[in-house]
């Protein structure tokens, strides 16, 4: 490394500077647990501790990769060992929250669950919410621009951020923490920051928008018994339930197969029979009237035949077991191991033959292969695994080609919610121009010359 550990040490002190073995038992990658190779981690405390610890760095030209929680999935966190890991691990205050306008202030470090309980705690909702929602820090949620399921009634991490701060590759710090719903007085410089992957800055506290409470969730579970029928479910639900509509989440059968019959790891609350799965929510303040309007808009599902079974989760263990089914990654590793993951967005209409071009040519490739679909389909995200046998990279490059070229055609996306990190680089030109990368690429240049802030993610 370029700087030294008592120069960090200085800054911080001398107990939030690890090395060695302090290092390397942290995981940076949660689906293979791969270790942590920086050379030291750094641990400030707030914000003009993040500064101090970047203007050395800019002095020494050192490169940093920032950690929040470590849940990403693209290997963004990956860091080698002349690299600085700085952690935001002791910056989780929540600072304030103003009631009357609907904000909460807090430290970036904060798990996103945290948030979530403040915001309940005070009558309001944060409505951001995801299965890693325990670990992944709100830092890590503004620099993936984190999705999640309830992405459909709320939008993406970036509607939540009404302001932020953050620290630039030369240690200056910029602080944009409006708390107001409108603001049009020049550039919203907030968005560089959010989706940017901790590219073009360290962000280090933010202003989050707070939603009224949806005390009412109904919750279903439905089978559809084709994708004409799901893709005409979804559309009688938006209108069924309007604003109410707070989650569509899709299995193919698959996934629901594995995870019910196959793995045993749930009891399937309907039989896996059928084409399609979806988790249906809505949300409202009056329990009778949403349960009401959720029952008289199944019904009319069923009398449409875009469904053919469903269950109504009764108590809140119900809801959590069938989410529990969506929600388990760890069985869909285990099912499926070795696996490859993919996050893709592509118009909905075209999901179905996308999903059956990519099944059968992997079936010619490797007619073991094995391919499970769920996802946020209102969103047209795409989340596929596909085992092929082995975790060779060669053959993770065949099939990124099958999962990423059809998409350049279709005007999809290779990342609908996780970034681009490390893993997905390679494929960034798939589904963006050449005027957009240079774009990007001028960007960075005039944020960060040197190229300190996780070099070599997103952009080569
Ligand atoms: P990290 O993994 O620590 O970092 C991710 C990237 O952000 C890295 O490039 C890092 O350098 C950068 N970064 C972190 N903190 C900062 C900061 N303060 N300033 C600047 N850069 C920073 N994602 C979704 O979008 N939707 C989902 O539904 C979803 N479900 C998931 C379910 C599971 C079980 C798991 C393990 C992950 C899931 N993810 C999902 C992915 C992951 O949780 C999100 O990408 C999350 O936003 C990452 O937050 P983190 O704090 O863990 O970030």
């Amino acid at each position: 490394m370029q700087i030294t550990l008592e120069a960090l040490r200085a800054i911080v002190g001398p107990s939030h500077v690890l090395t060695g073995d302090d290092v390397h038992s942290r995981r940076v990658d949660w689906m293979t647990g791969a270790p942590c190779q920086a050379g030291a981690i750094v641990r400030p405390a707030n914000t003009e501790q993040v500064a101090a610890v970047m203007k050395a760095c800019h002095a020494v030209e050192q490169t940093v990769v920032t950690h929040g929680g470590l849940t990403g999935l693209v290997h963004g966190a990956e860091a080698s060992p002349d690299e600085l890991v700085i952690s935001l691990e002791r910056m989780t205050a929540i600072e304030a929250i103003d009631q009357v306008g609907g904000t909460l202030t807090v430290q970036a470090g904060t798990p996103l669950q945290r948030v979530q309980e403040a915001a309940r705690e005070v009558g309001l909702q944060f409505p951001l919410d995801l299965g890693a929602r325990g670990s992944c820090t709100i830092g890590g949620n503004i620099a993936t621009n984190a999705g999640g399921v309830r992405v459909i009634r709320y939008g993406m991490m970036r509607q939540q951020v009404l302001g932020l701060e953050a620290v630039m590759a030369n240690g200056r710090v910029i602080s944009s923490m409006n708390r107001m719903l409108k603001n049009n007085a020049g550039f919203d410089l907030k968005q560089l920051f959010i989706g940017s992957e901790g590219t073009l800055g360290i962000v280090t506290r933010a202003v989050l928008r707070l939603q009224p409470p949806t005390p009412s969730e109904q919750t279903a579970l439905v089978a559809c018994p084709s994708f004409e029928a799901l893709t005409g479910l979804l559309s009688q639900m938006g209108k069924a339930l309007g604003g109410s509509l707070g989650a569509f989440e899709v299995m193919w059968q698959n996934h629901y197969r594995l995870l019910t019959e196959t793995l045993g790891r749930h009891t399937p609350p309907i039989a896996p029979e059928h084409p399609f799965y979806v988790i249906i929510e809505c949300l409202g303040s009056d329990d009778e009237r949403n349960a009401i309007q959720f029952r008289e808009a199944l019904e009319s599902a069923l009398e449409n035949e875009v469904i053919v079974d469903a269950v109504i989760a009764q108590s809140h263990t119900q809801r959590d077991g069938l989410w529990a089914i969506r929600e388990d990654i760890e069985g869909l590793i285990k099912g499926l191991a070795p696996l490859f993951t993919f996050d893709v967005s592509l118009p909905i209409a075209d999901m179905q033959r996308y999903i059956d071009a990519l099944e059968a040519q992997l079936a010619q490739r490797w007619p073991d292969a094995r391919l499970v679909v769920f996802g946020h389909l209102g969103d047209g995200n795409l989340h596929i695994s596909v085992s092929a046998g082995s975790d060779d990279v060669a053959v993770r490059r065949e099939v990124e080609a099958m999962v990423y070229q059809p998409l350049a055609v279709l005007g999809g996306s290779v990342s609908a919610e996780h970034g681009i990190g490390l893993e997905k680089r390679p494929w960034l030109s798939t589904c963006r121009s050449t005027d957009e990368i240079e774009l990007m690429q001028s960007l960075k240049q005039a944020l960060d010359p040197y190229q300190l802030l996780n070099r070599g993610k997103i952009l080569s």
